[in-house]
């Protein structure tokens, strides 16, 4: 059975998802987020929360505060990609939320466009058979842009298979 890492970067914490694997090994989840004391999910997300019985440590929180810009969020990211790392996972599978975002209208961090190119570089640099999935995103007008940029930041720098 192949172990697989789930890499949440919405700006909500991926709520359930946590709540789908919390007691399992072979699911490394880490969420990078808002801190719940003052958004969505309120309940969930805190960086107590590490996983249970055979779970237990495979579970990472990044809550964030409001007006994270990009060295606080890189920071929690290089963290995150330490313990993924480590946890030398087969596959990953990494929800891809564009609303960190600084223009999204319901979010409170301060991320760039060319920001999503640097997540995008980072997973590559983790060389791992990667599947992003779309998650939330509500600054319509840019999100192909950040979407595009977050691809391609991959796409630039993976060296799986080459
Ligand atoms: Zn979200």
């Amino acid at each position: 059975m192949g172990k697989v890492t789930i890499f949440d970067v919405d700006y909500h914490h991926g709520n359930g998802t946590q709540a789908i694997f919390y007691d399992r090994a072979d699911v490394q989840f880490l969420s990078i987020h808002a801190d719940p004391k003052v958004e969505f999910p309120y309940y969930l997300g805190h960086a107590n929360e590490r996983g249970l019985k055979e779970g237990a440590g495979y579970n990472h929180n990044y809550p964030l505060p409001h007006g994270t810009s990009w060295v606080e969020w890189a920071e929690a990211m290089e963290d995150a990609c330490r313990s993924i790392e480590k946890f030398a996972p087969d596959v990953i599978i990494v929800s891809l939320g564009m609303d960190p975002y600084e223009k999204d209208p319901i979010s409170k961090f301060k991320l760039k466009t060319d920001d999503f190119s640097r997540i995008g570089a980072r997973i590559a640099r983790l060389s791992k058979p990667t599947l992003f999935v779309m998650e939330g995103g509500y600054a319509v007008g840019d999100l192909g842009i950040n979407c595009t940029k977050a691809l391609s930041g991959y796409l630039d720098t993976v060296t799986i298979g080459s």
